[in-house]
């Protein structure tokens, strides 16, 4: 077993981590290179990469875009509130550093619903002076918990404008717990003026994305991916922003923050998995990225 604090504190706060099955939290700590993750998380994790050789590149990019996005939200759209869902295990820089390294007064709300992000809470809470965070336990299917939580409504202003992230969460919501649904419920509580930025796994470019799914579903794990137009669904009635919905590393490359710059070629993590090697964005296809991503702009 690892030495990790998060394990103790966890384990101490009576927090049931279940280490025997993988999580998809520590499962995109693993394909990041992070330490947060068990045996069983690495095991599915090489299984992951042996059907879907980039998937490393994958992560990499999603979380890139959530940089840059953050970026773009902070600087050229104005936004100073954030609510993220589907945070993950922190991994620096997180949103607020992100967001806060902009505008140093910017508020953010993270949710998750998995146990070893809460036990990394503190973590996330770090923000400048100006500035506030705050951390919401919270199951993304149960909105209205998210919607209600007095963590929410003591950091944001809900009449000033508000970016809802939900990056790479989504395909972990099957049609049957209505994740159009879900979606038009948080859309609902942003004002005029607000964002949202979203990136969603697709199997339109690359056929072994199937074999992805199948991975995740055969360890317990939910996974539902979607093509183009079932992802262009979840803007209903929101205004897609330049360049539009495009595989996430074609989204404004400009915007590129220095602190991404790992040099190509390098290995992530210590696995022997094969095709474990990191690829700079512009040598990427769609096929080998294989999520969108995009951000909306609510009238
Ligand atoms: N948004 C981050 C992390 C993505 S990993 C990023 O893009 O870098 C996906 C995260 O979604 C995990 O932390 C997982 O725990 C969380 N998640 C999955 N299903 C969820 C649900 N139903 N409710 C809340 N969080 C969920």
């Amino acid at each position: 077993p690892q030495e990790i604090d998060s394990t103790r504190e966890g384990s101490a706060a009576g927090i049931d981590l279940q280490v025997d099955v993988p999580h998809p939290a520590r499962m995109y700590d693993y394909f990041l290179g992070g330490k947060d993750n068990f045996p069983a998380d690495r095991e599915t994790g090489d299984q992951v990469i042996k059907v879907f050789p980039n998937s490393r590149n994958v992560v990499r990019q999603n979380r890139m875009f959530m940089n840059r996005s953050t970026r773009y939200l902070a600087a050229e759209a104005g936004i100073r509130q954030f609510l993220d869902i589907g945070t993950g295990i922190p991994t620096s820089p997180n949103l607020h550093e992100v967001a806060q390294s902009i505008t140093p007064g910017a508020r953010v709300v993270y949710t998750d619903n998995d146990p070893i992000v809460l036990t990394h809470a503190r973590a996330l809470l770090t923000g400048t002076r100006e500035g506030r965070t705050a951390y919401i336990d919270a199951d993304l299917r149960d909105t209205s918990r998210i919607l209600q939580a007095s963590q929410l409504h003591e950091t944001l202003d809900l009449t000033e404008p508000i970016a809802l992230s939900v990056i790479a969460i989504f395909h972990f919501i099957p049609n049957t717990d209505d994740p159009y649904g879900i979606m038009s419920r948080l859309v609902d509580l942003l004002p005029s003026g607000s964002y949202v930025s979203l990136t969603h796994l697709t199997p339109d470019f690359d056929p072994a994305m199937r074999d992805v799914e199948r991975t995740y579903l055969s360890r317990g794990m939910s996974m539902h991916l979607r093509t183009r137009a079932e992802v262009e669904r979840f803007f209903a009635g929101l205004e897609i922003v330049e360049p539009g919905l495009r595989v996430v590393h074609r989204w404004r490359p400009d915007l590129a923050d220095p602190r991404d710059a790992l040099p190509s070629g390098e290995e992530v993590g210590d696995s022997p998995a094969a095709h474990a090697r990191i690829v700079a964005p512009a040598e990427l296809t769609d096929a080998q990225v294989s999520i969108y991503g995009a951000v909306a702009r609510k009238p």
